[in-house]
């Protein structure tokens, strides 16, 4: 296949050398000049003949402008493939215009981090039309592990954010817990041997635990180095809460979250922690 691959950055450069190893990929990005990919000089360059082109953007306004530099270079019946995370309504908003210049889209955001786009070990969720999801699924196997169809256009994304709402809020509620057991007494780890076993387990006490020490290997037993930086996790949540508001529904724990991490963020050295560094913000802080 013929690859265009726009946004070279932390994710997008990994991604496109996994790609290039099979298929002829031509990137480019404003900024990231990344060796081992062969680069265009524009947007439009890289997308045009391309069968697939693949962005990998920082945020929705971004994606929106570099769709209206591509759309019009693209071949008819190419396929936008977008990886970024990104507002439900810009993913939808893209879709329908590839779909005004008779082309296909597939919103695809990804679970993994950075060693899942280095190692080829990434999640896709999916959003768009079924003959769009599987002319690109041979490049989700490449990419990652596992691909989910979610539906219309759009449905990628809000699976995303959605799963991400839960991570954050059970992220919050696993590191205030082990900071109340501290103060009562608890030892981590008979903490961590009771609630990983018992009704309170979850991804963040289990396979990820803000604890040092304890649980199998975390971001918490390299002094909080991302791992998944709390800003992305503030990312994620403005991103769900953007989404509730737009649909009217009620998200009282992802408004909570979204407001903790901010404060973590922008107020009390969160910036460039891992998100599981809530626990020693928990620890230091009394009841108000
Ligand atoms: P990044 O900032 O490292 O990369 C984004 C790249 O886009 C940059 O190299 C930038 O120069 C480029 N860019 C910006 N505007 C451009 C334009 N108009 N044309 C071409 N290139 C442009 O970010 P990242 O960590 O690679 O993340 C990319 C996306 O993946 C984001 O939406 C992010 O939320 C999502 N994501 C990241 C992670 C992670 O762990 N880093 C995990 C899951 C999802």
């Amino acid at each position: 296949m013929k690859i265009g691959f726009i946004g070279l950055g932390n994710m997008g450069a990994p991604m496109a050398a996994n790609l290039a190893a099979q298929h002829n990929v031509t990137g480019y990005d404003t900024v990231a000049k990344p060796d081992g990919i062969a680069l265009a000089s524009t947007a439009a360059a890289a997308a045009k003949d391309a069968d697939v082109v693949i962005t990998m953007l920082p945020n929705g306004d971004i994606l929106r402008a570099v769709a209206n530099e591509i759309h019009s270079a693209m071949k008819p019946g190419a396929v936008h493939l977008d990886c970024s995370t990104v507002d439900v309504e810009s993913a939808r908003a893209v879709a329908a215009q590839a779909q005004e210049a008779s082309l296909q889209a597939v919103d695809a955001p990804v679970s993994g981090g950075i060693g899942g786009a280095t190692n080829g070990t990434l999640t896709f969720m999916a959003g768009g039309p079924a003959d769009a999801f599987a002319t690109v699924q041979p490049l989700f196997d490449i990419m990652g592990q596992k691909a989910v169809h979610c539906g219309d256009a759009g449905n990628g994304q809000a699976a995303k954010i959605c799963n991400n709402m839960i991570l954050g809020a059970t992220m919050i509620a696993t590191c205030e817990a082990f900071a109340l057991a501290d103060k009562l007494g608890l030892d981590r780890q008979s903490m961590f041997d009771v609630v990983s076993t018992s009704s309170g387990y979850s991804w963040s006490m289990n396979a990820y635990c803000p604890a040092p020490g304890v649980g199998p290997s975390s971001p918490a037993d390299n002094d909080y180095q991302p791992g998944f930086a709390a800003e992305l996790m503030l990312k994620d949540l403005n991103l769900s809460q953007m989404a509730a508001a737009a649909v009217h529904a009620d998200t009282p724990m992802g408004q909570a979250a979204t407001e903790l991490y901010k404060t973590f963020v922008e107020d009390e050295d969160g910036l460039g922690k891992d998100f599981s560094a809530m626990l020693p913000r928990f620890q230091k802080r009394t009841r108000a």
